[in-house]
Formats: C-alpha cells, structure tokens, sequence
C-alpha cells in the first residue's frame, strides 16, 4: 500500500510553519487518540499522523523528505526532533510510552524495540525513574445525573481515595532511619539493556525493567510499615466540583491535576464521566430539546383547548387550537435544557395524541352516534 503525502496526513500546507504543523497534529491526536476514540481504523490513523509528524516537524527530515519523498518507518522515527511528550502532555492523555508501545508493537515488532526505554534512538521523550515526566494517574469517577441537574446544573462534593506521599518515611518507601539503596545490577537506573542481532546488518537494543530492583532502580531492605515500602498511602480527600448544565449522557470532564500524583512529574487528571437517568416524563432530543408526549381527548382537539403541561422546573400552559391533528408539535420556547458549549436553551415539544375512550355509557354513545350522523348527513349534503 502506497504511503500517503505526509502534508496531506496533517491537512497542512507545503510551506506550513512548524507552529501551524504542531497544531495540526495536535488536533488530529486529539481526534485519533486510542485512548479516546475506539473506531476502527483510528489506531492507524493515529499511526500515520504521528509518523508524519515526526517527520515534518524535524527540520532536516522534512528536507529530506520535501526531495526524496518517504523513508523507511524507523528511519523517521530514529533521531527525530520530534517532542511528543510535550505535545500529549496537556492534552490528559495518560503515558505516551504506553500509547506508543501499543500501537507500533513492543520489542521485536519493526524495529521499535527502543519504544519501552529510556529514549535510545532519540525520540525526544524519555520515560521512567531516571528523569522521565509522567504524568499521575487519571481518576475516573462516574456520576449519574437526572435532566433536573443537567438543567441547572450540579455542584458535588467528592470523596476520593487518593494516593498520597506517607509520612511515615517521607515517600521513600524505606522504614524511618533508613534508605532505599541503589540497585547494583542496573545501577540505578531500573532498566538493563539487551542486544538483539536481527540479522547481519541491524541490530536492535532493548531496555527492559531491572528484575532485580523491579524497574525502580533501588532496592528497600526495610520497608516503611505504613505504606509497605510503596511510599504512597491512600487517603481520603474531599473535592468540590461543579457540573455545568446542559452536559450530556456519555461525556467526561476533565478537572486537570485532581487525579493521582505522580513521584516527578504532572498529577494525573480526575476524569468524571456523566451519565444522565431517563427522565419518566420528557426524553431528551437534540439541541437542548425535550420532548413530552401529551393524549388528548378528540373533544379536546376539535374544540380547541388550554392545558397545563409540565416542565422540568415546573408547569407552563399550552394552547391547543381548535383542530389540532394527532401527531402535531406544539412548542414553548425555552423550556428545555440549556445547549452544552453553544447558546441559549432548547424548546419543549409537547406532541399531541388522541385519547379514545374505552368505556362509554349510553348517553355517551347515542351523543356520538348523534354526532357521526350529523357527520355524515354534512358530507353526503356537499
Ligand atoms: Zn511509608
Ligand atoms: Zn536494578
């Protein structure tokens, strides 16, 4: 399969400026996240648009590609500029490492090997103990609202389990009066390195955890009788947030930096996912809409009428014209719930049905059948 034209990929210009390429790619990342979008297909799309991004924004990469067009796919990733790290970094996305391992393979897959250690073909990012930025952990936290409290919205006060650092051996993890040691196997640094000969003209290095120190690059002989040597407890911690109205059934906010902390880098996020209860009365249309559903009696809509029909915050009355069909629409304007991110407040469509009686008594038949004579004489009389 024929590789695409990388500037088509980031749906930029040939003569882009690196700031509008960075914006683009940070835009279709955004899209294509794995972590966010799981259609088929976005994992390679997420591929291809960071493969091209590791080109273009690579200054000799992107010359060289302008004149000789695509190179081979480790090539691009191998030395490149490219700084993904900070391009993830504040969009909540968890670990880069993580994502990329994922979707380009681990050791032995292409030639990626490198992708689980510390930089060693100079991606531009570096991960893990010696220097790595990453970020806390996410919290996800589900909440379940009713259309009452997407209406007005809804502050909340959360109880969250939290990891935080033990007093006790003041995060190290190592019993009070002693400290955790340097690993000798990998000296420190968690990780040790293999070679592989893939054939007699490449050969791939791979940095893998330290078995002996777990990838931690110490070791605790006397673990911390609080925390178990982990260096982190787990304590409750009150968090206010504030639902904003209009939110809908599916949505996750971000509250960045409220999930858990991280031993040297960014906090991770609290992530609130919101799932919204049928409501008994009005379902929930598109654009703020609410729809009710309203029988009424066919003296009712051949007459005409007023009724009193409800609202998510009360009552509001509601002409019937005399003649109103069964099936028609009637709105009162802005009686719905506010639109998320965009203006103003959806309707209330109360739609109109007919109520047929299933028990008459006898005047109440003879007057129909009074009434369909009556009908019937006006129509044979036209
Ligand atoms: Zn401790
Ligand atoms: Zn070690």
């Amino acid at each position: 399969m024929s590789k695409r034209d990388y500037y088509d990929v980031l749906t930029v210009s040939r003569n882009a400026s690196k700031e509008e390429i960075k914006n683009a790619y940070r835009k279709l990342a955004l899209q294509y996240h794995p972590d966010r979008n799981k259609s088929p297909g976005s994992e390679e799309k997420f591929k291809e648009i960071s493969e091209a991004y590791a080109v273009l924004s690579d200054d000799e990469k992107r010359k060289r590609y302008d004149i000789y067009g695509h190179v081979g796919a480790e090539e691009v990733f191998r030395g490149s500029e490219a700084n993904f790290d900070e391009v993830f970094r504040d969009m909540g996305f968890s670990g880069v490492k993580d994502i990329f391992e994922q979707i380009f393979g681990g050791r032995g897959a292409g030639g990626f090997s490198g992708m689980s250690g510390n930089d060693p073909f100079g991606f531009g990012f570096s991960f893990g103990r010696g220097g790595g930025r990453r970020k806390g952990q996410d919290i996800i936290y589900d909440i379940e609202l009713s259309l009452e409290d997407v209406l007005k919205g809804r502050k909340d006060k959360l109880d969250l389990p939290k990891l935080e650092k033990c007093n006790n051996c003041g995060g190290t993890g190592a019993a009070p009066g002693t400290k955790p040691k340097k690993c000798s196997v990998c000296n420190g640094q968690g990780q040790t390195r293999h070679i592989y000969n893939q054939n007699r003209f490449s050969t791939f290095v791979s940095l893998e955890p330290c078995q002996t120190c777990q990838g931690q690059g110490e070791i605790i002989d006397k673990p911390c009788n609080i925390c178990n040597g982990s260096g982190r407890v787990r304590r409750s911690k009150k968090i206010d947030i504030e639902i904003p109205a209009g939110v809908e059934d599916g949505m996750t906010l971000q509250l960045r930096g409220e999930g858990e902390p991280s031993e040297n880098g960014f906090p991770g996020d609290l992530l609130i996912r919101i799932h919204v209860r049928q409501h008994p009365l009005f379902e929930r249309l598109e654009d703020g809409h609410l729809l009710y559903n309203l029988n009424l009696k066919f003296t009712d809509l051949a007459l005409g009428t007023e009724v009193r029909v409800p609202t998510l915050d009360g009552h509001e009355k509601l002409k019937i014209p005399q003649g109103t069909q069964p099936n028609t629409i009637l709105k009162i304007k802005g009686k719905g719930l506010p639109r998320y991110g965009g203006y103003g407040k959806g309707d209330l469509l109360t739609r109109i049905d007919i109520k047929v009686p299933t028990k008459l008594n006898d005047r109440q038949k003879t007057l129909i059948k009074q009434l369909e004579i009556e009908f019937q004489s006006r129509e044979e009389g036209v």
